[in-house]
């Protein structure tokens, strides 16, 4: 069934506390931990805790939890304090485009002056 969680997805294993994560924020529905080979100053995941594959099929599955996702991110950088300074919300989408992980989740990342020169 659609979201269900997958015995062999490293983050619904994150999400039910079968490895362990830096968790910095918890809802009822979504998860946000720290990557574990961060990119930037502040770098942290937000996962929804039902499965999708990917962004895309968490929005045509679900667009109320897809905001809430979005939100906890927001929120993420709000605690972070990059929310004044500005940063990335990213959704790899596909192995071409970089995604290794497959269940949905948004990269939070801040506290690097992105405008100067990365893509
Ligand atoms: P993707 O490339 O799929 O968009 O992002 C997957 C992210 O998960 C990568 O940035 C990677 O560093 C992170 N990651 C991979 N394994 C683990 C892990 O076991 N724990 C945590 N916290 N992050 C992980
Ligand atoms: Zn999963």
């Amino acid at each position: 069934m659609a979201g269900e969680a997958q015995s062999d997805c490293l983050f619904c294993k994150i999400v039910a506390g079968e490895i362990p994560a830096t968790v910095v924020r918890e809802t009822a529905d979504t998860v946000a931990f720290r990557d574990i080979n961060p990119q930037a100053p502040t770098h942290v995941l937000v996962v929804p805790r039902a499965h999708y594959p990917n962004a895309a099929a968490l929005a045509a599955a679900d667009p109320a939890l897809t905001a809430r996702v979005i939100t906890e991110a927001a929120e993420v950088a709000a605690e972070e304090k990059i929310a004044e300074s500005g940063y990335r919300m990213i959704f790899n989408t596909g192995a071409g485009a970089g995604q290794t992980i497959f269940h949905a989740h948004v990269h939070v990342l801040g506290g690097l002056a992105f405008h100067e020169g990365l893509v």
